[in-house]
């Protein structure tokens, strides 16, 4: 879990060192954008490391493990999905939530 929170902040880095090579003023303030939502994720799964918990399958209410993170066709925001590691069921932080299989 703190490998997890390790590669969110990697990211947010990441997204910074980008930013700074865009000439574009869109392309960098997308790209603070997206840098500022990975350190809010890392931020969020410490805080939940502190209160010893994660998200919760709705389904089997196993741990949830993060699946992935996608920008919106605007490249503004930020979409977390999650997977649940026992029933493989995936929810979506913008929407109620969607199964793959
Ligand atoms: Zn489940």
């Amino acid at each position: 879990m703190a490998e997890l929170i390790n590669h969110y902040r990697l990211n947010a880095e990441r997204c910074l060192e980008l930013a700074c090579n865009f000439k574009d003023f869109e392309s960098k303030r997308a790209l603070v954008a997206m840098a500022k939502a990975w350190s809010a994720l890392a931020a969020q799964h410490s805080k939940n490391i502190k209160k010893g918990y994660s998200t919760l399958c709705p389904r089997c209410e196993s741990p949830m493990r993060w699946y992935r993170a996608d920008l919106t066709e605007d490249r503004r925001a930020l979409e977390h999905s999650y997977q649940c590691q026992k029933c493989g069921f995936i929810s979506r932080s913008d929407n109620q939530s969607h199964q793959v299989a």
